[in-house]
């Protein structure tokens, strides 16, 4: 947990928002600009800054992060028609919040990969 990050405090109940799921690794939220009609944010409950912070017992947290992504994918319907993962890395990727998370976009067809 860290005291001024936005998805520790939505994870604590600090700022308001749904959670629509939660396990023992991680949560899920509805992205707050969403880019298109399926724009979820898989979080995981440990303050994991970026990819390259990631302690090796992590693993199992970015391999669940993507379990639970799938999952989404079929709860929303947009499994067939197809859907994007993105995970924003650092300055370059315009990574705004740093806590690492995984974006699950989709719904419609989306335009070209950047
Ligand atoms: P990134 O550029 O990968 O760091 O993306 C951060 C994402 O978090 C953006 O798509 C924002 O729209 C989203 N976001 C920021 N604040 C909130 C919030 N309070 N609730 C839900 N999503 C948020
Ligand atoms: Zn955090």
């Amino acid at each position: 947990m860290k005291t001024d990050c936005i998805f520790c405090k939505i994870k604590k109940g600090e700022i308001k928002s749904e959670i629509l799921y939660s396990d023992q690794y991680c949560f899920v939220i509805k992205d707050i600009s969403p880019r298109a009609q399926v724009h979820l944010l898989v979080i995981p409950n440990k303050h994991i800054e970026e990819l390259v912070n990631m302690d090796k017992g992590d693993q199992v947290i970015i391999g669940e992060m993507f379990a639970s992504a799938q999952r989404l994918a079929t709860d929303t319907g947009i499994s067939d028609s197809g859907y994007r993962l993105i995970i924003n890395q650092g300055e370059h990727s315009g990574q705004m919040v740093d806590h690492l998370h995984l974006h699950v976009i989709g719904g419609e067809q989306l335009g070209g990969m950047v």
